[in-house]
Formats: C-alpha cells, structure tokens, sequence
C-alpha cells in the first residue's frame, strides 16, 4: 500500500492545481484520476474559458479572481506555454439586466477599471454585433481567454516536477476516513494518507455520497462556427470575450476566433439534467438550430458552417455559489465541487486554497460564499 500526506481524488482542473500547490509545499501527495491527463469527459474540456474581474455574479468574487490573474500569470511564465490571452470583456444585455448590473456591481465595489457603453457604441467598437437600442454593454479590459488543457496539463507538469506521484486510468472505488488516516481504494491498488482532497466535479455527487449534497449535474453543448465573412473581425487582437443576456435571466456567451479561424459559442445553462452515465454526446439539429437563430440575431456574421460541437458538464449548487469546505464529519477531508459552469478561471486560486485548507485548516482567501452550512 502507498502513503502519502496528501491524496487528491480527482485531476481535473481544481485537482491538478491543488495537486500543484500541495507539492511545491513539500508534502508528498499522490493524484488519482480514472482517465488519462487532460481528458475530455469532465467539464474542462473544450480549447477556451473565459477569464473576466467584474464578475456580475457578486462582488465577492473579485478578490479571489485578482489572486487568480496573478497565480496564471505565475504559471505561465514558469511552464513556458500560452495559458492566458487578455482580450477584454463585454457585458452585453439590458441596462436593469443582471448581467450589466451585477458587472456593474462588482466594477464599482472593487473599483475596476470599466465602462458603460450604448448600443450604437458597442457596433462601432464591435462591428459584428448588433444589439437593440435598449442593449446596452459593460466593456472591462481585464478580461480574456484561458486554454483549459494547457492550464491543467501545466498544473500536472509543475505537480510531477515538485515530486507528486500522479496516477492516471486509476478510478477510486471507495474512501473512508478513520482516526488517523484517509484510506482509498482504487481499481490498482490501496493508498493511505493523513488527508483527502476531493475534486471530482461531476461525479461528486457519487463520491460524496453519504453528504447528499444539493447538486444538479447540467448538460451544456460548445459550438465551433466558421465565420461567413470578415474572419478578421473576429481575431483577438479586436474582438473581445462577451456574455451577451438576450433574454431576462438567459445568456448566451463566446470568444473570439480560435488559431483554426473558428469562434466558440454556447448557451450558459441549458436546464438539460443528467448523470456523467447518461450524458448525451451527440447534438440535436434542433439544438444547433437555437444556437444559430440567437447568432443570426446577434452576431450574424459568425453563423457560417458548424465545424464542431463539444458536450460538456456544469455541476450546479441551488444558489450556483461553489462548494469549497473541509467534510463536516471528516476535518481531515477537503472537498471542492459544484463550481456551477464558471469555476475554471478559478482553478489556479481554488489549488491554493485547497492546500491551505488541506495542511492548515484555514486560508486568508475569501471563501465564506462557498461554505458547506449554507445548505443547512
Ligand atoms: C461548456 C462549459 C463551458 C464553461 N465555460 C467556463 C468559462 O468560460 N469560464 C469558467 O471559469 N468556467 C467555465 N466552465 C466551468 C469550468 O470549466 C468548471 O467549473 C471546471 O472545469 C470544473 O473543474 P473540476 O476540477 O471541478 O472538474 P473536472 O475538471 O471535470 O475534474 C474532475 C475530475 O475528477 C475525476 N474523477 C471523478 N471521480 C473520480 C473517481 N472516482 N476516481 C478518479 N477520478 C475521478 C474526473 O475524471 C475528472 O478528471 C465551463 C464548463 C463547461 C462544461
């Protein structure tokens, strides 16, 4: 049987960070992951994430986004690859709307550099788009693009050269924790260890079992277009990151144009439920058509040929607030789940503050949204 201090179940995107910043403390950590590295059966999959700092879901964010601005800018100079494009942001829906006022929000309680654009403004910066008058955008340049399998593979790399002893196409049968230690049993083997990370993002419903915790796995499909016409609008160099609220509560988001020449676009929250077993892979021509009708609408010169589709997973909390706690029975378990469809940006703070709670119990980051006693 293996020992370590540390053993991280899970190594996706938070696994592989916490896996990161535990090793570069000097603790031996084993990582167990049941796929091979930088798989795409999770939910970081999918060649881009955004990044952006007046984060309309709440004010509270903030702190923790400007760690993780500096913690990727960390890691991208130390594994000598492109993680991270700042390409700016734009907040598109109506002015009373909550993705402009809660952009707004944020941009104002943290003093973020940003600004309040109209309509006519947003298609003369912008000359893709087309809004409706009443449209309105908050444009922030401390926004951009991640590249998801770059992150997490060098969040791998860095964990590997610090000493972590990282194991892949090893699913986890079954934890339990006694007195004083954690032991795990795997499809190769058992290992044992003082503590117990848990990042197992969709599956953590069934890993964590015995907590019940209030998650709803959601089905939520990318889209690859190539565009019509004037590709080079498109390019990074002048088309920015942007959520755009169409409807009352309903966005749709996207990035600029990929190396490929194709740009990325989907729905944020599809409300279509499921299991990581019953997930549906294929895409319905209905589902396409939807998306299309909202570019048609909105970006219409980004509606030429589908060149691919991608099905990936949000893990949702009822209050979409993550779930970042040591178990309530368990101190010597760290858990980290329902990042609820916008946690990847996240992931390089989420390691260090796994590590924090892992080997001290507390951290000086702010994380009192994510409390596990919330649910009651
Ligand atoms: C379509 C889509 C778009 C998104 N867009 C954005 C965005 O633009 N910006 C943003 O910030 N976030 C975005 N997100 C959300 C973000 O990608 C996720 O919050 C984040 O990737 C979740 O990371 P995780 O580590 O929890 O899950 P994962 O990366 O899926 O990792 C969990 C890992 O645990 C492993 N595992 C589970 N059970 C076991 C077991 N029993 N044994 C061994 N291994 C196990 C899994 O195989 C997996 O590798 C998006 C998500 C999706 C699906």
């Amino acid at each position: 049987m293996a020992t370590a201090d540390v053993i991280v179940l899970g190594l996706g995107a938070m696994g592989s960070a916490a896996g990161y910043h535990l090793a570069r403390r000097g603790v031996r950590v084993i990582g167990l992951e049941q796929y091979t590295p930088v798989h795409d059966r999770g939910s970081s999959h999918g060649q881009s994430r955004i990044i952006r700092e007046a984060y309309f879901e709440h004010p509270d964010y903030v702190p923790l986004l400007q760690r993780a601005y500096e913690q990727w800018r960390a890691l991208q100079e130390e594994c000598h690859a492109s993680l991270l494009i700042m390409t700016g942001g734009l907040m598109i829906g109506p002015r009373d709307g909550v993705l402009v006022q809660g952009a707004l929000a944020s941009a104002r309680a943290h003093n973020l550099p940003h600004e309040l654009i109209s309509a006519d403004e947003i298609q003369h910066r912008f000359p893709p788009f087309r809004v409706s008058p009443e449209m309105v955008a908050v444009q922030e340049p401390n926004a951009g693009v991640l590249h998801p399998e770059a992150c997490i593979r060098a969040h791998l790399d860095g964990a590997t050269t610090a000493g972590a002893m990282l194991r892949f196409e090893e699913p986890v049968l079954q934890w339990t924790a006694g007195e004083h230690a954690v032991d795990v049993l795997t499809t190769k083997g058992q290992y044992s260890a003082a503590r117990l990370v848990i990042t197992a993002g969709a599956w953590a419903p069934q890993v964590l079992d015995a907590l019940h915790l209030p998650l709803q796995v959601e089905r939520n499909v990318m889209y690859w277009f190539a565009p019509k016409a004037d590709a080079s609008a498109f390019a990074p160099s002048r088309f920015p990151i942007y959520i755009c609220e169409y409807r009352t509560g309903a966005f749709f988001y996207g990035f600029p144009a990929q190396s490929d020449g194709t740009v990325k676009v989907a729905h944020h929250h599809s409300g279509d439920f499921c299991t990581p077993s019953t997930l549906r892979r294929d895409v319905a021509p209905a589902e396409v058509a939807r998306i299309r009708g909202l570019l048609e609408a909105h970006l219409p010169a980004a509606s030429g040929e589908l060149r691919a589709t991608a099905a990936c997973m949000y893990t949702n909390t009822p209050d979409l607030n993550f779930i970042i706690d040591r178990h309530p029975q368990h101190p010597q378990v760290t858990l980290a789940c329902g990042f609820s469809g916008h946690g990847f940006k996240f992931s390089s703070v989420v390691g260090e503050v796994l590590a924090d709670l892992a080997l001290d119990g507390w951290t000086r980051h702010p994380i009192h949204l994510f409390r596990l006693p919330r649910f009651g």
